[in-house]
């Protein structure tokens, strides 16, 4: 006999729900503990997940083996061709070891929740219990309803609210107990699953060598880095994290995307560490910076409980019915530009510089760059939205949906459509000393002064024209007047 736990986005030992509850009831059973991840290369295709991503994935995996055969926990990984079979193989496997009991935490996209509800019918065919729990975000959705009883569709009061629960649930803050120790035996009885590595990257989704070596190096994996990550910024950066967060130069926030989005820590270990950091504890008040940052961190369980009660964001579909009709450009040479840096926007280009050598864009620049596609452009968003995920090591559908929307003012409280960032602008305000500019676009590290921010407008261009730095795709004016037409049309349209 045995008791599983299924581990999905939750790649870690300390407070994991599930984990926590599965060993509870092992050792109430007095059976052994197992562990299984499934390498699903279907699901990494159909979620575009990049391989910056599954790499981090896959280094993670062998940390937590070696962390959970410490403890005599055997976790057994394998790669399941097609994603149908999913359900199938966890059950045979179940079968195989004698569990009856399998316990996973909830992902809340449609593909995850149409395979546990596929997996649950075949448990209970097959008497065996499964339990899914709420970890992923700290409040579980459809929680939360504003005064006439509905989902909230605006971040402020969804976030007063968000925080009155936390205040009133605080059990919802504390950690789980790590699991137990197993059996001896269990060393002997999946000797076969201890002595196996974990497989390797689906062929599509593995980086160059040259890329995994630069990942490995950008973002160690695994719950230790995590934790340790966590300690540095609040013992470093958190109280200045309000005055700081908005420049991408500054290298003052968490840096801890990855690891919310691959499990390796919860948001809930991270929120409960900041409000321990802050003035009497708390979550609202207090240090602006410790506060500020939890607020951020409510901006993920948001857009969860956007995508688990809305779940037509997931089917390429805008939030908002009536941007429906916006007729988009497919200009595939801006599309290339705008992916490879190459705009003639010194912000957009580094930001986007940094995305493909890095998987990670700083929160400011996820924003201009965005806002540069959707509305400068003119570009269909969900473009945009599959190259961030096809890139990003932090991917999160989610995350990155509801930021894409937020930006092209199709998605859940967004920016109102005739707000258009103003590139310059924003370089300007957001990249002062030009640092970000310099250290991204190498071509312009020549370029004297302000004139970085624009070499062909506000300076005479020569160098950059020497250096082969290209000139702007779009003049800011017209795109912005473009758009504000087009999106004015689409709406009388809607
Ligand atoms: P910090 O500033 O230290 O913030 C702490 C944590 O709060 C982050 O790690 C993240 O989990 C959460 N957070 C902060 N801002 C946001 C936000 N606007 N929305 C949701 N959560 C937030 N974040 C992802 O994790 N995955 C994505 O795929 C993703 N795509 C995005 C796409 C666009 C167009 C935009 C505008 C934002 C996107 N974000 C995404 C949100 C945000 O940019 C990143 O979470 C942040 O830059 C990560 O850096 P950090 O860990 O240093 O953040």
């Amino acid at each position: 006999e045995a008791v599983v736990h299924w581990f999905k986005r939750d790649l870690r030992i300390y407070d994991n729900r599930a984990l926590s509850m599965a060993s509870e009831k092992a050792k109430s059973k007095g059976v052994p503990l197992v562990c299984m991840f499934i390498i699903s290369p279907q699901d990494y295709q159909a979620h575009l997940t990049s391989p910056a991503r599954v790499d981090f994935e896959l280094r993670t995996l062998e940390v937590l083996k070696q962390d959970l055969a410490e403890k005599d926990i055997p976790l057994y990984v394998t790669t399941i061709p097609n994603r149908k079979d999913v359900p199938i193989h966890v059950l045979e496997k179940c079968r195989d070891w004698g569990a009856a009991h399998i316990y996973c935490n909830i992902e809340y996209e449609v593909d995850e929740l149409r395979r546990e509800t596929k997996l649950v019918k075949k448990c209970s065919e097959n008497r065996i219990s499964f339990t899914a729990l709420h970890d992923d975000v700290l409040v579980p959705p459809e929680t939360l309803k504003t005064g006439q009883g509905k989902q909230f569709s605006v971040y402020s009061p969804w976030y007063r609210a968000w925080i009155k629960h936390l205040h009133s649930h605080p059990h919802l803050l504390s950690a789980s107990e790590p699991p137990t120790q197993n059996p001896p035996i269990t060393r002997q009885r999946f000797s076969n699953i201890f002595s196996t590595s974990v497989p390797p990257a689906p062929a599509n989704k593995q980086p160059s060598p040259e890329q995994k070596e630069r990942f490995t190096h950008l973002w160690p994996a695994g719950e230790h880095e995590a934790q340790a990550r966590l300690t540095r910024f609040l013992r470093e950066k958190i109280t200045t994290y309000k005055q700081t967060r908005n420049f991408p130069a500054s290298n003052s926030t968490a840096l801890l995307s990855v690891h919310f989005s691959a499990g390796t820590l919860a948001a809930r270990t991270a929120i409960r560490a900041a409000r321990d950091a802050n003035t009497a504890h708390a979550l609202d008040a207090g240090n602006a910076g410790i506060s500020g940052w939890i607020a951020e961190l409510g901006w993920r369980d948001f857009y969860k409980h956007v995508l688990a009660h809305w779940p037509y964001v997931c089917m390429h579909k805008p939030f908002k019915y009536e941007y429906t009709n916006i007729e988009w450009e497919y200009d595939t040479q801006a599309f290339a530009a705008w992916c490879e840096g190459r705009t003639g926007f010194p912000i957009v280009d580094a930001a986007m510089r940094q995305l493909n050598y890095m998987g990670y864009m700083h929160n400011r620049c996820r924003m201009i760059v965005a806002s540069f596609l959707a509305k400068d452009l003119l570009i269909d968003w969900r473009m945009g939205e599959r190259y961030f995920m096809e890139h990003l090591i932090d991917g999160d559908f989610a995350s990155n949906n509801g930021g894409w929307g937020f930006s092209a003012s199709t998605g859940v409280d967004p920016q109102p459509y005739f707000r258009i960032f103003n590139p310059l602008l924003q370089s300007e305000k957001f990249d002062g000393e030009e640092e970000f500019i310099r250290k991204w676009v190498p071509e312009l590290r020549g370029v004297v002064g302000k004139a970085v921010h624009d070499p062909y407008g506000r300076g005479e261009g020569k160098e950059a024209e020497r250096m082969g730095y290209p000139r702007a795709v779009v003049e800011h004016r017209v795109g912005r007047e473009r758009a504000l037409a087009r999106y004015r049309e689409g709406l009388g349209r809607g």
